[in-house]
């Protein structure tokens, strides 16, 4: 939505590595069992793959979905950011409960090819599971699933929370209210885009 509406790319290591596991790449292979499991992928094989894509995308504006994920990681970012003499302007906080989580995940459908996410009770999608976008087929990823996510969530509170600290101190946090609709989100989400690149 955000690339749609600014035209700003958008990468989410997560995306990349279901791909890499779908192309059969050694990457893949190599990280497809934390993937299934809900543990973290180690930090070096996340920033070489941000680091790469800011290479070849990075030059007018980016957005990370799921990326910093660790205090390491965030650092590293700030490194490679410092380096490409580029400031980061926000890091948004969706905050859901866990209720929603478990509601999301439980119906979630996601293009394997472009990453387009819906649900599975979405009458539009009920018949014919395939991405409006890129025409890419709507499947279940093999991470959602009860159990795995209590492995990710605890993943989250131990290694991803502390950066909402780590971000508060550079006053770059906002945070918004993810558990509304969809729509409603994005507008948030606009607005905090809109401003900073009327400043
Ligand atoms: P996501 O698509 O963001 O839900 O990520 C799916 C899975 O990919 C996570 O559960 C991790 O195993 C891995 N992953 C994605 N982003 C990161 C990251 N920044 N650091 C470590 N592992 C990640």
């Amino acid at each position: 939505m955000i690339t749609r509406q600014f035209g700003i790319p958008v990468t989410s290591p997560g995306a990349i590595l279901r791909r890499e596991k779908d192309l059969g790449t050694p990457l893949g292979q190599q990280t497809a069992d934390a993937i299934q499991h809900g543990s973290l992928v180690s930090d070096e094989i996340i920033i070489r793959l941000i680091e790469d894509w800011l290479r070849l995308h990075g030059g007018h504006g980016f957005v990370f979905d799921g990326f910093p994920r660790t205090l390491p990681q965030a650092e590293s970012l700030m490194a490679i950011l410092t380096r490409l003499r580029t400031a980061l302007d926000l890091a948004i906080w969706l905050e859901v409960s866990e209720q929603t989580v478990r509601d999301r995940i439980s119906g979630r459908l996601q293009c394997s090819a472009c990453g387009f996410t819906t649900s599975s009770s979405s009458a539009q999608f009920a018949n014919r599971p395939v991405c409006p976008y890129c025409d890419g087929p709507l499947a279940r990823r093999n991470d959602d699933d009860l159990d795995v996510l209590q492995t990710r969530l605890q993943e989250f509170h131990t290694k991803t929370e502390p950066l909402a600290s780590f971000y508060g101190k550079m006053s770059i946090l906002y945070r918004i209210d993810g558990n509304r609709d969809r729509e409603t989100v994005f507008a948030d989400i606009s607005r905090l885009i809109e401003n900073k690149n009327s400043a």
